[in-house]
């Protein structure tokens, strides 16, 4: 059994651009990340022979700097991956432009609560003999230009392949986290006879995003430049597409099972890709990670086995009521206490507590509880409200950091009345901290561009009430009034844009002031209530082991 688990033995190999392990291996920028780097926790708990490929990424995505005018400045992230991980000696190459790119890896293992490991190998350009150019292909996620992004991706898809095939592994499947790893069937065809029957057998795709944006594109002109015209460029072409390399469809075309990440996100994709027949997983968050400690410590006194066997959270009632809600306040009590260092404001234990952090872009409409400030102000009469905000925008996002800007501006228009706080170089810890500290967790996402989402799983976790527009596992989750509240109207409802966003502009307003608020304020009980049906009826269900059970059955099996 444990040559099959932490030997060579067959395995599955998971495919991410990006993955979340721990805050000080900064190599992730958002959900999809984080969302990596519980599927790894969660197969190491569950002992599945599971082996995981990235990039070393050893200027990280980025430090946040913000001023005082919420204007965002990035500094490089620099780490030291020899204090967590081993450097293997074996080494392959990759040709890039002509060039044989050397690539060596980093092992790290991750060690679960049941001592069982996954191990993830962090591919390394930075090597004596390759250019300098070279050496900088796997220093900094997401950065560079698109010749930047491709040659990272033929590292990644081609590199990662070779460097299993190196040290030996034998792989079942192939798992393709998003198309960043597309490449990967290029040299799976190379090693099965160029045949696609073989190769589809062996992938697994998943796609995480209906933004256009998302889905890598890489003109043909840069694919012939990099990696040559021959015949790796004529199966792009083929596989691809025509005009131009969509990793997307290169993924789509050789995997024979391929899935959105929640039920309403396969439709999207079906859309999107006509033709294409896809599966839906809904994605789940890896419970032990995302629960604090005051509600760990709850847990394992009234739940003992919780962390590995999520589904006793059903049983979340065998906790008496106020103990749940003293934990919740010493939560709370941790992330106001920081907030106030952090931000020098004086936000109070006793106040209704809204919480916004997420990467910042458009289609996530950070600012959009402050649309009517008149209204905002009524709410916060009918009993104060405090406001907690934190997310990275992408660098070359300009929009996305005029967001925070605006944040800003409103954080100073609303002085004396209603205190926002926001709070710099968002990360997993601080992640934990804010989805644990508020009372309610805001969700506000342009639909139907939210593929899942898992913050607000998060927050369920740590008994706080969702608040959110009906997009991704939101429509999943919400039972009205009882495991939460919904955000304008259902997903099939048709209307014009903006007819959409007066409806959620309503609902917002309106469900803070008369239902929350009130329940809130002066029915407690009905509040832990709420707190209550948070973990039993989502917590118990959105979490990362009942995903990687269906991933295993459907996907791997
Ligand atoms: C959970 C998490 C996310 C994902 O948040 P969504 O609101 O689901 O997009 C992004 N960044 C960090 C650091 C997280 O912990």
């Amino acid at each position: 059994m444990s040559n099959v688990i932490g030997g060579k033995g067959r395995k599955i190999a998971y495919f991410s651009m990006e993955i979340g392990l721990k805050k000080d291996i900064p190599t992730y920028s958002g959900g999809l990340g984080i969302l990596a780097g519980d599927t790894i926790r969660a197969s190491a708990d569950l002992g599945l022979p599971f082996i995981s490929v990235t990039l070393i990424n050893n200027r990280g995505y980025f430090r946040q700097e913000l001023d005082s005018a919420g204007r965002q400045t990035e500094h490089p992230q620099e780490w030291s991956p020899s204090d967590f991980m081993q450097l293997l000696s074996a080494e392959v190459t990759v040709r890039i432009q002509n060039k044989n790119v050397k690539v060596r890896a980093w092992l790290y293992e991750h060690r679960s609560l049941t001592q069982e490991t996954v191990p993830v190998l962090f591919l390394d350009t930075d090597i004596e003999g390759n250019s300098l150019e070279d050496r900088q292909i796997t220093y900094s996620l997401y950065g560079g230009d698109r010749r930047y992004r491709l040659k990272q991706e033929m590292v990644l898809g081609i590199g990662g392949v070779r460097m299993l095939k190196e040290l030996g592994y034998s792989i079942t499947k192939y798992h393709m986290n998003e198309g960043h790893s597309s490449l990967l069937v290029l040299e799976l065809l190379r090693q099965n006879d160029i045949s696609p029957s073989k190769v589809k057998e062996l992938c697994v795709f998943t796609t995480h995003t209906p933004i256009e944006s998302g889905h890598d594109v890489f003109s043909h002109d840069l694919v012939m430049e990099l990696i040559g015209q021959n015949s790796d460029f004529e199966i792009l072409k083929k596989y691809g597409g025509e005009n131009q390399l969509n990793m997307t469809l290169l993924g789509l075309n050789l995997s024979n099972y391929v899935n959105g990440v929640a039920k309403r996100h396969r439709q999207i994709s079906e859309q999107m890709f006509p033709g294409y027949k896809f599966n839906s997983i809904t994605n789940g968050v890896h419970s032990y990670t995302w629960v604090c400690s005051h509600f760990r410590k709850l847990y394992d006194t009234y739940l003992p086995g919780w962390a590995n066997e999520p589904e006793l959270l059903v049983r979340v009632r065998s906790i008496p009521d106020n103990e749940i809600w003293d934990a919740h306040r010493l939560a709370k009590k941790e992330l106001i206490d920081h907030v106030n260092i952090e931000c020098g404001l004086d936000m109070e234990y006793d106040t209704l507590t809204i919480g916004f952090a997420r990467r910042i872009t458009e289609y996530k409409r950070p600012t959009l509880i402050f649309s009517d400030l008149k209204r905002l102000r009524k709410v916060n009469e009918a009993g104060k409200i405090q406001l907690v905000f934190a997310g990275k925008a992408h660098p070359r996002d300009i929009q996305g950091k005029q967001f925070i800007e605006k944040i800003f501006e409103y954080a100073e228009e609303l002085k004396g009345e209603i205190k926002v706080a926001y709070l710099e170089n968002y990360d997993m810890d601080l992640s934990l901290k804010i989805v644990s500290g508020v009372d309610v967790w805001l969700n506000t996402p342009k639909k139907p561009l939210e593929a899942s989402g898992t913050s607000g799983m998060k927050a369920a976790h740590n008994g706080v009430v969702n608040f959110s527009v009906l997009d991704g596992w939101w429509i999943e989750g919400c039972v009205e009034g009882v495991t939460g509240y919904s955000i304008g109207p259902k997903p099939e409802v048709d209307k014009s844009p903006e007819q959409i966003e007066m409806m959620e502009l309503d609902d917002l307003y309106n469900k803070l002031e008369y239902i929350m608020i009130p329940k809130y304020y002066n029915r407690k009980d009905e509040w832990v209530n709420l707190m209550n049906n948070s973990i039993e009826i989502i917590a118990y269900y959105f979490n990362s082991h009942r995903m990687m059970h269906r991933y295993v059955t459907e996907a791997y099996l």
